[in-house]
């Protein structure tokens, strides 16, 4: 499939831009690759002209228009009006009707269509240059009255909705009372003559709700149509939306003008949706669904429920024949499984859109792979097709198996999107949003979902709807966003003005709790346990990662505190660990009582042992208090080598970097003001304990106003060493232990929050003082070095001066964010930030996205590093470390690796293979 030369050549306009691309008759003035310009629903009807394919004439205007139009203040860019009429007339001539022409009609619709696609958040009207006359017109040409008025009945509908703004709720009561006079229940068995009055009555409403009548003129359809496709583009659903799938909100819609073909023409008459794979699986059977005698969206709508795409092949055998030829040569095409849109009118197949699918991340890893082994792409490519996204979802939770079995399962629907979802039932999104916001967990559930509720869905865990297929709006969303969703549960009668769910003599209200499965499609009441997703059982995902570990550059290390995540990391492929918090060992069991017991007297201990160590003597109380230190430490050194041991032996054969001591010491101890609240009370009535008292008199001399600035880190161990002696020497003495049982420990020892090399220099001193003596006694020299986290400014601004004492740098980009930023992230997180990004005061929250500067300081500190020291090893522990996005800066900045928590390496993993290729891609 090449494109006509004709893609490239002008075409006469008006306007000062050329703003319209044609097609029609097997040839196209646009092609794939201008998806920028003609959107990509334009894109894809040309392309497909271009192939040979059935495609009904017509035009689009370009998104170059639609950004013009809002520039120039919501007008038509002069002159673009006559060159849509030119090519409305190239239209006429192609197919041999009239716009507006009573004798034979030309009928449009209007489509929107941006780049990217946006499922339903652009609205399209079917059936366009319906009046009385042209209906008189399309009626004696079909024969067919019921068609005639069906047409009529739905462009007054759609074009009063989307175009006029009434209510749509208007329309669908009037056809609900309809059909219920007549005593049926699907609107194909509504008649000729009630659908004319239904007309009428929809008229009215136009009338009342708008205060003028239905427009009659098909030109002046045509110009408040195109306006309305204009306008959504800032409608608030497609704003939410964009900025929910970070699309850029200056890309501008197209608008298609398509000729109209006919599914609601009878029996051999149909239309339909199908993926030319399973979108959920990925399996290679073609998927989706379709309706005979219908029109446009009725499927996506779930109106009536629609039989699979194989009764097709019952039904039209010849059809569905040439649709399987059509998909598989579109799939070759664009080396991608396509996501279709077809209409049959009378026997004859017509495509209306090509895109590339939407799919589950199970199934996106599956087609990836499958297309590897079909020679269809590249692993290269395949690995560009997975999201980091993808790989999380495929680690989410499921439900516990055994929990499952015997949970009350009151409603099966379609498993229309995959993942255990567990939230109270909420019965609209304002509420979801609502309910979000206090903490609470939520399903969504609705009749059926429309884009109205994408900011409902965007918070739930999952949703539920009663009607809609695999295809219906809930399900392509729920999909697109990676929520767990069940649709189509019909046996779910749901009422939303008693906000409650029926299935099955079971009835959940508004608050209840609830399990959805989207992988079985069952609805369970009450919260079911659920178990994470087993990495070991998802050979795809294991190949693909594999194909990454091939082409990325740095190495994806993780944060791990105990041998159980160490293992769990190691098994999703970690190659060492990038932060092991030692003060997390502190807080454990009996731990904190010992550490406690050490804290209280560890400043006068510490006194006491200058004093000593000057020569001078100790009172009995100075002694005491260095008696109880030292038992503490003892029994903290003797646990800590065993934490240290077990992560070592979990971690055999890979680098361990241990961080010292961190954080400020109030952090393990009681509350200044709860301790304050006790023995005031006690006070009141009787008296304290002493040792109340003491605690009381300890925290408030170590309490400070800023904590974060204050005592910790590396300070904190200049001035109580003993904390992180005992820290070195648990250290050692495991690598001894670990070694001499035949393992091979790798220890780096991390001195944080340096910003002066002094301070790093005098703990190194100190440190490498007791590691000898640990040596000395042992008999043996030990192997282990000594690095540093980069995490105040003045640190990586002197990076040079502390790689002379440094083997290894960390970034400790949450410290270097809340210092560069001058933000206090709990302060900032839980107030200002979140209006700033919404607001757009800031791009993004650079808690969670590296800032740019913080990157810039960064790179500073590498060059400097290496400067000094060429085989400086250079990491990231912060927990930008597992975003995808922060992977790539940092693949820029040239780190060797970066370490996140356990459950985000895989993730890493392909996003640091996606940074490489996306260098490669920027150097050529
Ligand atoms: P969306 O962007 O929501 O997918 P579309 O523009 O694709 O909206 O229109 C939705 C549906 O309307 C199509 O899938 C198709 O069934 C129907 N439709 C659109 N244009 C035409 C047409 N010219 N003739 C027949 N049906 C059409
Ligand atoms: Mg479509
Ligand atoms: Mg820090």
């Amino acid at each position: 499939m090449t494109s006509t030369p004709t893609a490239t050549a002008d075409r006469p306009h008006r306007a000062a831009k050329r703003y319209i691309f044609a097609w029609g008759d097997g040839r196209a003035e646009g092609d794939a690759t201008m998806r920028d310009l003609l959107g990509g629903k334009g894109a894809g009807l040309a392309e497909m002209t271009n192939a040979g394919l059935p495609v009904p004439p017509g035009f689009t205007i370009t998104t170059e228009a639609c950004n013009d139009y809002f520039t120039s203040g919501q007008q038509l860019p002069d002159g673009l009006w006559d060159d849509v009429l030119e090519a409305v007339h190239e239209v006429e001539r192609t197919t041999g009707k009239g716009f507006g022409d009573a004798a034979d009609p030309l009928l449009v619709s209007v489509r929107s269509g941006a780049k990217f696609s946006m499922p339903g958040m652009m609205d399209t009207v079917l059936n366009l240059g319906l009046n009385e006359q042209t209906l008189d017109g399309l009626v004696a040409l079909t024969g067919n009255e019921r068609f005639g008025w069906d047409a009529y009945r739905r462009f007054i509908q759609m074009f009063g909705r989307i175009v006029m703004d009434v209510k749509g709720e208007r329309f669908d009561h009037a056809l609900d009372a309809a059909k219920h006079a007549r005593g049926v229940q699907q609107d194909t068995e509504l008649t000729a003559d009630d659908l004319r009055a239904l007309t009428t009555e929809f008229k009215a409403i136009v009338r009342e709700d708008t205060g003028r009548e239905f427009p009659g003129d098909p030109y002046e359809q045509l110009d408040l149509a195109i306006k309305a496709v204009f306008a959504s583009w800032f409608g608030k659903r497609a704003v939410d939306y964009r900025n929910n799938q970070k699309i850029a909100h200056d890309l501008g819609t197209a608008v298609n003008v398509v000729t109209m073909v006919f599914g609601n023409m009878g029996d051999d008459s149909g239309t339909g949706v199908a993926f030319t794979r399973d979108p959920n699986t990925g399996e290679k059977v073609l998927f989706g669904e379709y309706l005979t005698n219908a029109q446009g969206e009725d499927v996506v709508a779930g109106i009536r429920t629609a039989p699979k795409i194989s009764q097709m092949q019952t039904d039209m055998p010849q059809v569905y024949g040439e649709f399987l030829r059509i998909g598989e040569q579109l799939e070759k095409h664009y080396r991608d499984v396509q996501d279709l849109e077809f209409t049959i009118e009378r026997g004859k197949l017509y495509m209306l859109q090509t895109r590339s699918a939407k799919r589950t991340a199970a199934a996106a890893v599956r087609i990836a792979v499958d297309l590897v082994a079909e020679g269809v792409i590249s692993k290269q490519e395949a690995l560009g097709r997975i999201e980091p996204a993808h790989v999380d979802q495929l680690l989410r939770d499921q439900f516990d198996p055994a929990a499952r079995a015997s949970a009350p399962r009151i409603a099966k629907g379609l498993n229309a999107s995959p993942g255990a979802a567990v939230g109270r039932a909420v019965f609209d999104a304002d509420t979801a949003v609502d309910w979000v916001g206090r903490g609470e967990r939520v399903v969504l559930v609705r009749i059926e979902t429309s884009p109205d509720d994408f900011h409902g869905m965007a918070v739930a865990q999952g949703i539920l709807t009663a009607r809609g297929g695999a295809t219906s709006h809930a399900a392509v969303v729920a999909r697109q966003i990676g929520k767990p969703c069940v649709a189509g549960c019909h046996e779910l009668v749901i009422d939303y003005r008693a906000l409650t769910a029926t299935a099955n003599g079971v009835t959940f209200a508004e608050g209840d709790w609830i399990s959805v499965d989207g992988s079985t499609g069952e609805v369970f009441v009450g919260a079911l346990p659920t178990v994470s997703a087993r990495f070991e059982d998802q050979p795809e995902l294991q190949t693909i990662l594999g194909w990454a570990d091939e082409v990325r550059r740095m190495q994806v290390w993780t944060n791990a505190d105990k041998p159980e995540e160490a293992e769990m990391a190691r098994r999703y492929g970690a190659q060492g660990i990038g932060l092991c918090r030692t003060e997390h060992m502190f807080r454990e069991g009996e731990r904190l009582e010992i550490v406690r017991g050490a804290i209280l007297v560890a400043n006068a201990a510490t006194r006491a042992k200058t004093k000593t160590a000057a020569g001078g003597t100790l009172t009995p109380d100075e002694a005491g208090a260095v008696a109880i230190f030292d038992t503490a430490m003892g029994k903290l050194e003797v646990l800590q080598q065993g934490d240290f041991e077990g992560i070592f032996r979990a971690m055999d054969g890979l680098p361990v970097v241990i961080r010292l001591i961190d954080p400020p010491l109030h952090e393990f101890l009681p509350n200044l003001e709860e301790q304050l609240v006790k023995v005031t009370r006690a006070e009141m009535s009787g008296g304290a304990t002493d040792e109340d008292k003491e605690l009381l008199a300890t925290i408030k001399s170590m309490h400070e106003q800023n904590p974060m600035l204050g005592l910790r880190g590396c300070r904190l161990g200049l001035m109580i060493p003993d904390f992180v002696k005992v820290q070195t020497r648990a250290i050692l003495n495991a690598l001894i232990v670990v070694k001499a049982s035949g393992g091979h420990p790798k220890a780096k020892i991390m001195i944080p929050l340096v910003g002066h090399v002094n301070e790093l220099k005098a703990t190194k001193d100190l440190l490498e003082a007791e590691a000898k003596a640990v040596e000395i006694d042992a008999g043996i020299d030990v192997e282990y070095v000594f690095g540093t986290m980069i995490e105040v400014p003045r640190g990586a601004l002197t990076a040079d001066e502390i790689a002379n004492h440094a083997a290894f740098f960390s970034f400790g980009t949450n410290d270097l964010t809340q210092m560069t930023f001058g933000y206090s992230r709990d302060d900032a997180e839980g107030g200002f930030l979140l209006k700033y990004v919404e607001e757009g005061i800031l791009p993004v929250n650079p808690f969670q996205t590296l800032d740019d500067a913080v990157a810039g300081l960064m790179k500073m500190a590498v060059d400097k590093g290496r400067a000094t020291r060429p085989d400086l090893e250079l990491g990231i522990c912060g927990e930008h470390g597992g975003d995808p996005e922060s992977i790539h800066k940092c693949e820029r900045i040239g780190l060797d690796y970066v370490s996140c928590s356990p459950f985000r390496v895989p993730v890493a993993r392909l996003a640091a293979a996606q940074a490489v290729l996306a260098s490669a891609e920027r150097d050529k």
